[in-house]
């Protein structure tokens, strides 16, 4: 069997991971000297930490998370799959007597287990228990009453009988339900609560870096296994200076690691005071248009309006300019808020674009909201997004005088667009190709390796002896710089023959003026 990488999951290999690290390098520097700390989140979450923070009519939440339930009651799960996949038919009487005692001893036992806490003590679970035994019940009741008189009837009981003993067998949850992340920041959020961080002096800057899951259809810049380098302010403050100085940090990564035509998008998305009257205006000028619009639009009108403006779909373009749009509709304080956010990054000498479609896919965003895209990426083009979630502590637990501001990089498409732009990792390559032949060499060559390497050289020493030709053809593919050789002539002589391989220059030196030599051609 040919294992492969799973779709829309993928290997970075050298020497694109040369890149990376860089990336991720300078990520920690420049977040360091705005005075953030790094934090290591687990990769995985109950799923209502996401669907509460995310939202969960967000694609994210509704299609996109890997979850699974995490039990170790296996036997459990065979009888369920077992009374799932039974099929009986309505005037089958002795099947469904057999049935009906299969599924009560089931759900006695599970009534056990609930009791004893092996199973999570859910309001849904126990209803779950009581509900069983009802729906048999009701069905015996019908199958006195009508089999006899009304056949039809009674089979449609039966059908809606067996189907609502499966529901619910389905819905009975034996362990939490554990999603991969897709994002981090509820994650981070959590952390901050769980560690009661709202006790440490002034607001709490937090960055981190690492995979994230969703599964979405793969294409170039978009993953179901992608990266992310987040930062977050969390702290009583919302003043519109900590907006811009994350906004700030987040440009200078981006003009230190030498990215080319970032354009930054902001926007203003209110907050619960004047948001709520401003997507209802939308709705209902949505409604106005629904049968101009594509399906997921029309979905969208009840489920969350503001992502219409999302749409990237060519026709609803004319559509949704004609919306109204959130910036007209802020109250004082947002649009204060906003006024000052855009002053404080002039201060900062940050260039921007205001886009008022720009209302971002997660439901815990409020006022500011940002976005960064980049060349070279095609369609999926945003490197970077951002915003401001006031409420989102509260929301998960927390003070309620807890306010937050954040972004996300996208990394695997920052490090896209750089590589489009040719600005790819220069490698470290190799500075010396140790050649060794006969066994005393070998303890020469490996002792000089060592010191080689311990001042910094990158040394590749041959595990076995070779002949000379093959050697020598292997550093010369292995692009190493130098061939350092040491046979026996050299050992006689107490030196080595240094050969530069751009040039087949060679000399023979004594340790010290190797070295020399080799720092010269750093
Ligand atoms: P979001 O968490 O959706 O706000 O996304 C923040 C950033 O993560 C986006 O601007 C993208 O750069 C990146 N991103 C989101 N989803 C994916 C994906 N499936 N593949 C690659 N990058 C992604």
């Amino acid at each position: 069997m040919k294992f492969q990488a799973i779709k829309g999951v993928r290997d970075i290999l050298p020497p694109d991971s040369a890149l990376w690290n860089r990336v991720e390098q300078t990520a920690r520097e420049i977040f360091g000297t705005f005075g953030f700390a790094e934090v290591r989140l687990p990769i995985f979450e109950q799923v209502e930490l996401f669907a509460r923070s995310i939202g969960e009519d967000t694609d994210v939440v509704s299609k996109e998370m890997y979850s699974f339930e995490d039990h170790d009651l296996l036997e459990f799960e065979q009888v369920r799959s077992a009374l799932m996949m039974t099929s009986l038919a309505a005037d089958d009487l002795l099947g469904f007597q057999a049935y009906e005692r299969n599924v009560l001893t089931f759900v006695a036992k599970l009534s056990e287990s609930f009791k004893r806490g092996e199973v999570p003590r859910t309001p849904e679970n126990e209803k779950i228990i009581r509900r069983i035994p009802e729906i048999f019940e009701q069905m015996n009741r019908t199958r006195r009453t009508h089999i006899e008189s009304q056949f039809s009837f009674y089979e449609e009981a039966f059908a809606g009988c067996l189907t609502g003993v499966k529901t619910a067998l389905q819905s009975y949850r034996f362990g939490d339900r554990l999603g991969l992340r897709p994002e981090a920041t509820a994650s981070v959020v959590r952390a901050y609560i769980e560690h009661g961080m709202q006790t440490l002096p002034g607001n709490v800057k937090l960055y981190y870096m690492g995979p994230m899951f969703r599964r979405e259809r793969p294409q170039k810049g978009r993953y179901r296994q992608f990266y992310q380098i987040g930062a977050e302010v969390l702290g009583t403050s919302d003043a519109p200076g900590i907006d811009a100085e994350v906004i700030e940090m987040l440009m200078t990564l981006f003009e230190r690691l030498k990215l080319k035509g970032a354009i930054l998008n902001i926007n203003s998305i209110g907050d619960k005071n004047c948001r709520p009257a401003y997507v209802e205006k939308l709705r209902a000028e949505l409604q106005k248009v629904r049968e101009q619009l594509g399906a997921d639009s029309q979905r969208r009108i009840e489920t969350n309006p503001l992502r219409v403006l999302d749409s990237k779909l060519e026709h609803e373009q004319a559509i949704v300019a004609k919306l109204p749009r959130i910036g007209e509709n802020l109250c004082d304080e947002c649009r204060a808020h906003y006024a000052e956010v855009k002053r404080q990054l002039d201060l900062r000498g940050i260039q921007y674009q205001e886009n008022w479609r720009l209302v971002r896919g997660l439901d815990y965003y409020m006022r500011t909201t940002f976005e960064i895209t980049a060349p070279g990426l095609g369609s999926q083009n945003a490197v970077c997004g951002g915003g401001r979630y006031d409420g989102l502590v509260e929301l998960l637990g927390g003070p309620a005088a807890t306010k937050g501001i954040g972004f996300a990089i996208g990394t695997d498409r920052l490090i896209l667009s750089l590589q489009e732009a040719g600005e790819g990792a220069t490698q470290t390559g190799l500075d010396v190709y140790l050649a060794w032949f006969g066994a005393a060499a070998q303890t020469a060559a490996i002792g000089l390796a060592k010191r080689l390497r311990g001042a910094g050289f990158v040394v590749e020493l041959p595990a076995v002896e070779m002949k000379f030709g093959k050697s020598l053809g292997l550093a010369d593919r292995l692009k190493a710089r130098h061939a350092v050789i040491i046979g026996d002539d050299e050992l006689a002589a107490g030196v080595v023959t240094v050969k530069r391989l751009a040039d087949g220059s060679q000399q023979k030196l004594g340790e010290p003026q190797l070295f020399e030599y080799l720092r010269a051609g750093f």
